[in-house]
């Protein structure tokens, strides 16, 4: 918690691309607010009130996308079944008693590799593989498939198959600071970073965007007896409030955008994929959208 607190100025700009220049506008905003009309240190005056309604503003649209996508038309549904699982059964051939997949879901293609999180056979391009620094870097690293686990525990005859399957659910692993996985298929790459992830990395800024926006409130006569410092740090929580409440924005935009933008281009291979709303074809909507499906840095 305390690394994704310090780290996620640094990393969400990283996970965003373009859109993260949005946090510099309301940091402006911001700005202009508390040192043009002048913050005073002790108690809240306009400029603080401006600012905090900045930042609820912000909050609040977050708040209201996350809860759209959970219980208005949720999002997740089309992804935590792992409907592609699903549709491969009406692929499989019997030969010999045994049932082979005989397609890759996602590509119609052979299948050459198996998603080490739902075991579905895919074909190479299908397969996505680990992201940048994902299988590197130390902080915020967590094992995705718990649920495996415990079944992998669950099921133990063989103690040596039992230890496999543990490692296998175990070593499939994402990284909350960078949005990325480490090797899966193209549906559990969409899952696991637009559903729990990026989601988990807004709701951790938005955290911390709601403590400091209440720290000048909180502590108003403390800022109060300290003077200029004071006002210097009622000046610097509030425009963290705002930035940290910003880039939590638009990491929710960018997971919806992109699980929606999955279920637009696989919902031809998977019926059951259901796309949220059609993609923004024409127009600034639909420029701004493409910029949140692309970072510069993403191969
Ligand atoms: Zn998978
Ligand atoms: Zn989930
Ligand atoms: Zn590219």
């Amino acid at each position: 918690m305390i690394f994704l607190t310090l780290l996620a100025p640094i990393f969400a700009p990283y996970i965003l691309g373009w859109p993260a220049l949005a946090t510099l506008v309301t940091l402006a905003a911001d700005l202009g607010i508390t040192l043009g009309l002048g913050v005073a240190a002790g108690n809240p005056g306009l400029p603080d009130y401006l600012s905090l309604s900045l930042t609820i503003t912000l909050v609040g649209a977050w708040l209201g996308l996350t809860l759209a996508t959970a219980l208005w038309r949720n999002l997740e549904s089309s992804f935590d079944r792992m409907p592609w699982l699903r549709h491969t059964q009406e692929l499989q051939s019997r030969k010999g008693g045994r049932t082979y997949q005989t397609k890759c879901p996602f590509t119609g293609l052979r299948p050459t590799a198996r998603c080490p999180s739902c075991s579905c056979r895919v074909h190479d391009i299908a397969l996505q593989p680990p992201d940048r620094w994902v299988e590197s870097l130390p902080v915020c690293d967590v094992p995705l498939r718990w649920d495996l686990a415990k079944e992998a525990m669950a099921g133990a005859e063989n103690p040596i198959q039992a230890r496999e399957s543990l490692d296998r659910a175990l070593d499939f692993r994402g990284n909350v600071l960078l949005a990325g996985v480490t090797t899966c298929c193209v549906g559990c790459a969409a899952w696991q970073k637009n559903c729990h992830l990026r989601p988990r990395l807004a709701l951790g800024m938005t955290s911390v965007s709601v403590t400091f926006v209440i720290l000048p409130w909180a502590f108003s006569g403390f800022s109060d007896t300290i003077g200029v410092a004071g006002t210097a740090l009622q000046v610097a929580t509030e425009a963290l409030a705002v930035s940290y409440s910003t880039l939590a924005l638009l990491v929710q935009i960018q997971a919806v955008l992109r699980a929606n933008a999955f279920l637009v281009e696989y919902a031809a291979a998977v019926p059951e994929l259901l796309p949220l709303f059609r993609p923004p074809t024409a127009g600034l909507l639909a420029h701004l959208h493409a910029l949140f499906l692309h970072t510069p840095w993403e191969g």
